[in-house]
Parts: C-alpha cells; sequence; structure tokens
C-alpha cells in the first residue's frame, strides 16, 4: 500500500454559481471537518475547484471510509504533493510505482502552470523514464495497472494513482431541514438517506406505543437513526409517546379506518413539531402501492389535514430497489429485526383501501382529538442518536 500524505477532493454537483457556489464549498468543508474531527493533525486547503486534506501521519485508510459517506464529494485521491521540480516530481512516481506492487504503468501529466519549462509530454517522458530504469514495471498506455497523475501547479505538483467515488450528490444541510416519520422500518432510513444527499438536514420524529412497543423496538429507531447520521454527522429523534392517542383512536374510529385516522394524527403532529424546529416540509418513507396505507387515496386523505410539504423520496422506487439501499447503508438487518412497531400491534384486519375524506372527518368529530395531540407534543422527548465512528485507533 503506497503511503500519501494529502486527499484531494473533487466537488459534486457544481451546477450552482455564484454565493450558492461558495455556501456549497463552505458547508462541504464544515460537513467534511465534522466527520473527521476526531482525527488529530489534518489541514484543510481550499482552491477554487478543489479542497485538500495534509494528512501530517492520519490513517488513510479511515479518512477515505469516512469521506465515501460525505454528500458534496464527486470523488477523492489520495496524493502526494511534492514541490514543481521533474527531479522530485519523478522521484515520486518512482516511489509510487515501486510500492504499487503493480507491473503496468502509465504516467498522465497535466501542466495547469504554463511557465513550467516543459510541456506534458516531456514530463510524462521524464518520469517514466526513471521508473522503467529502476523498476521492472512495464508501460502500457492502453490499461495501465497503475496510471499515475501528475498535475502541474505554480508551486506545487499533486501526484496521485487512484480516484476513488464519492457519494455525489449535496452537502447535507444547504438546502435545509426536514422532519422524517422515521418508523422501525425498511423504508425510513432509505428515505433519509435520500434526502441527505439532496442536502437536507434530517431530524426525525418517531411514533412509540409503550408498553405496547418494547424498549428493544425504540432503540432499534434509535440505532437505525445513528446509522444514517453518519452521513450528516448526527441525528435528532423525537420520541412520542403515541399510547393514548392510539387507543382513543382504535376506540373511535373502528377497524377499517384505525390506519388512516391514525396517520392522519402522525401528519398533524409532526407538522407541529415540524414548525417549531424550522423544518420546512416532512418526509415519509412511503411508496406508491405497497400497502394499504399507501395507495393515492390513502395518501391523499392523510395529506389532507397538513399544510405543510410533504416529501415522500421513495413514492416511485420498487422494493427491491430499497431494499439494496437499505443493505449499501447498512440499515437492512437492522430493520428487519422482528420488533413490534406501533402500527402492526393494533394492525387491523381489514384496512381500508379506497379511504374517502368525509368519512375521515365523520370519525374524528367524534372525539376531541387535539388534547390528545397537544399531550404527544410537550410529552416528547429528543434523543440525539450518533454514528459509531470507530475510534479506538485515534484515542
Ligand atoms: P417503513 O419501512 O419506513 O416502516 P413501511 O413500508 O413499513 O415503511 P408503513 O408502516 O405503512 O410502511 O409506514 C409508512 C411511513 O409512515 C413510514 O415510511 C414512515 O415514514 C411513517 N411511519 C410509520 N410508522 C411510523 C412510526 N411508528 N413512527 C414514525 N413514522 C412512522
Ligand atoms: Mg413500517
Amino acid at each position: 500500500m503506497v503511503k500519501y500524505d494529502t486527499v484531494l477532493i473533487r466537488y459534486g454537483e457544481l451546477t450552482t454559481k455564484g454565493k450558492n457556489r461558495k455556501d456549497f464549498i463552505r458547508q462541504l468543508e464544515r460537513n467534511i471537518r465534522h466527520i473527521l474531527e476526531d482525527i488529530d493533525g489534518l489541514v484543510y486547503e481550499r482552491t477554487y475547484d478543489r479542497m485538500y486534506i495534509r494528512l501530517n501521519g492520519a490513517d488513510s485508510e479511515t479518512v477515505g471510509e469516512r469521506l465515501k459517506k460525505v454528500f458534496g464529494i464527486s470523488s477523492f485521491s489520495f496524493t502526494e504533493k511534492v514541490a514543481s521540480d521533474i527531479e522530485t516530481i519523478s522521484q515520486t512516481c518512482l516511489r509510487i510505482a515501486a510500492e504499487s506492487g503493480k507491473n503496468t504503468f502509465k504516467i498522465i501529466a497535466r501542466r495547469h502552470d504554463k511557465t513550467f519549462p516543459m510541456v506534458s509530454d516531456q514530463i510524462n517522458r521524464a518520469a517514466a523514464s526513471v521508473i522503467l530504469k529502476n523498476t521492472d514495471l512495464r508501460v502500457d498506455v492502453h490499461e495501465p495497472q497503475l496510471p499515475i497523475y501528475i498535475e502541474v501547479h505554480r508551486e506545487y505538483t499533486y501526484i496521485t494513482s487512484d480516484k476513488i467515488r464519492g457519494a455525489g450528490g449535496y452537502p447535507t444541510g444547504i438546502n435545509g431541514r426536514v422532519l422524517l416519520l422515521l418508523s422501525g422500518g425498511i423504508d425510513s432510513p432509505v428515505a433519509a438517506y435520500e434526502l441527505m444527499k439532496r442536502g437536507l438536514r434530517v431530524e426525525a420524529v418517531h411514533f412509540a406505543a409503550p408498553p405496547y412497543t418494547s424498549d428493544n423496538a425504540r432503540q432499534k429507531v434509535i440505532d437505525l437513526a445513528g446509522m444514517v447520521s453518519e452521513y450528516q454527522g448526527s441525528m435528532r429523534v423525537h420520541v412520542i409517546n403515541f399510547t393514548n392517542l392510539q387507543l382513543k383512536i382504535y376506540e373511535k374510529a373502528g377497524d377499517s379506518y384505525a390506519i388512516t385516522i391514525m396517520r392522519r394524527m402522525m401528519f398533524r403532529i409532526a407538522e407541529a413539531i415540524a414548525r417549531k424546529e424550522n423544518c420546512l416540509a416532512i418526509a415519509t418513507g412511503e411508496s406508491i402501492g405497497q400497502v394499504a396505507s399507501q395507495t393515492l387515496e390513502s395518501m391523499s386523505v392523510i395529506n389532507d389535514v397538513v399544510r405543510i410539504p410533504v416529501i415522500r423520496p421513495l413514492v416511485c422506487a420498487d422494493k427491491i430497489e430499497i431494499i439494496d439501499l437499505a443493505r449499501k447503508i447498512g440499515t437492512y438487518e437492522t430493520s428487519i429485526l422482528p420488533y413490534e412497531d406501533c402500527c402492526t400491534i393494533f394492525d387491523p384486519k381489514n384496512p381500508v383501501t379506497r379511504p374517502t375524506l368525509k368519512r375521515c372527518e365523520e370519525i374524528e368529530e367524534k372525539f376531541e382529538y387535539q388534547p390528545y395531540i397537544e399531550e404527544c407534543i410537550t410529552g416528547e422527548e429528543i434523543v440525539i442518536a450518533e454514528p459509531k465512528k470507530e475510534r479506538e485507533d485515534y484515542l
């Protein structure tokens, strides 16, 4: 494994200009610093279209694994920053080639500083000849096992041999805040990931119904929040005790409308919390047609109780796609743990698939639900979920 001293970071979807661009880069740097904050010695540098992190001996593998989870990075490379003279450049290329364990190479030089005395092709030849003279590596211009990129700037030259794909998207937080209804299921954690990828900072609200739902079920949700919070640093989770309201709903709504009315109550509470926390929208993991409560008719009568925008990142995704993503972000195994959810506990036998607004309103007129909603909101408990970082190496 070649040891590099610098990470070069290329920005993602920088289609925006001017102030937006500045905000993008500033937020990205903030997010990167946050995710690497426990690693000592790092020094940050920014140029117009790049960011560099000097490692000063920090473990590049750990830094690389963390950077893969930062939205707004299109790609990054480990690189060696050296003085811009051909002797130093060639010797560095030689060291990278010798330590690589590869058989073939190609040098790809780019001269950003046009005052540098050699053109790209001359740099290629000079560095290649040093490698050819001192190692057994051969040149392969078509499919080199080891491409070595040389970027010559005025003072420094960056030499790198790998390009690692970043997470893409926008830096989390740049596009505002959203309140996600987070259950312990497969979908809502994936929805969190999609929201963060679009640059939104995600807070969560979770409805629990103790003692019908257990501490394990609650902890599972906090764990899931912690896992996805790797993409934004940490996540505030508003845990709502939903039991009294839920029991009331089942008493008043009857079997078929219970789920619909319950969801309407969840939305009302979520909207109130979102406004209190300056979130500009609420979000769910719903996907059309997945279950009875997710037909277009259901979504429409549920949506009717709020004025705040509702974002459903997975609305058109297939379950298979969602499961693949859940596996990729590491939430799947936790999501399928068989703990009860407040919905499954009171799972009605015959939920209505095409609820009507009229019927919902008739049911809700039958009881004073507002005090119950207020009780839920004032009784909220806020938990800060954090990613589990492997910090041991750095203590
Ligand atoms: P998920 O896997 O996200 O639970 P699901 O396919 O099981 O989704 P539902 O249980 O019908 O679907 O829930 C739809 C959406 O409603 C969830 O994605 C989530 O946003 C929200 N939701 C459901 N139950 C809760 C809960 N107990 N607390 C907070 N939000 C919930
Ligand atoms: Mg669910």
